[in-house]
């Protein structure tokens, strides 16, 4: 089915209410049927033992691999900790214009006071949007509210909202439409 699969790839077993959160958030923005998906397979080979972090990059080649059967998008969902080799860590990583994303809720309890799980649920909910955004071709934005604002931090990530700007929506939808002509 041409929808956007959301599969859970952590270590800990998945919280069906949190996931399902982000499969209704994804498919309103992306105007897309959104999916829960899991076929048991785990990616392999990702782990950095020097860094004691997964390589998104690594995730991302595997889940290029088994994406599920006609998928327009996949977006694998983690608990482990994500880095890109020039930086620390990253909240994800998305093949721009490409198919796949992965996010990572590992660093999304940070912050300076006592985070609820609501704030965490609300901050997956927009990396998670963000990183598909990528994925249908939109880059970074200036737009303080907009989804896809870079955010370095989880400050940054909590004043930004879970949609798209009105620029970007329009970006968005040139790409689907060029995407469904193009079918
Ligand atoms: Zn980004
Ligand atoms: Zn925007």
């Amino acid at each position: 089915m041409a929808a956007i699969y959301l599969w859970w790839i952590g270590a800990d077993a998945a919280d069906r209410d949190l996931l399902e959160r982000v499969r209704q958030q994804v498919g309103v923005v992306f105007e897309s049927p959104a999916v829960l998906w899991d076929d048991g397979a785990r990616p392999t080979g990702t782990y950095d033992t020097r860094r004691g972090q997964h390589s998104s990059t690594q995730i991302l080649r595997w889940l290029n691999e088994h994406q599920p059967p006609g998928a327009l998008k996949t977006l694998a969902v983690t608990d482990v900790d994500l880095f890109i080799p020039v930086l620390t860590f990253v909240y994800g990583e998305a093949q721009l214009g490409g198919r796949t994303a992965v996010v990572s809720m590992a660093r999304l309890g940070d912050g300076l006071a006592r985070v609820t799980p609501a704030t965490v649920a609300a901050r997956l909910v927009k990396e998670a949007v963000h990183e598909l955004g990528h994925t249908f071709g939109l880059t970074h934005c200036s737009a303080e509210r907009c989804v896809m604002t870079r955010s370095v931090n989880m400050a940054g990530v909590d004043r930004k909202g879970a949609t798209l700007c009105a620029d970007c929506q329009t970006v968005f939808k040139d790409r689907l439409l060029e995407g469904r002509n193009h079918e």
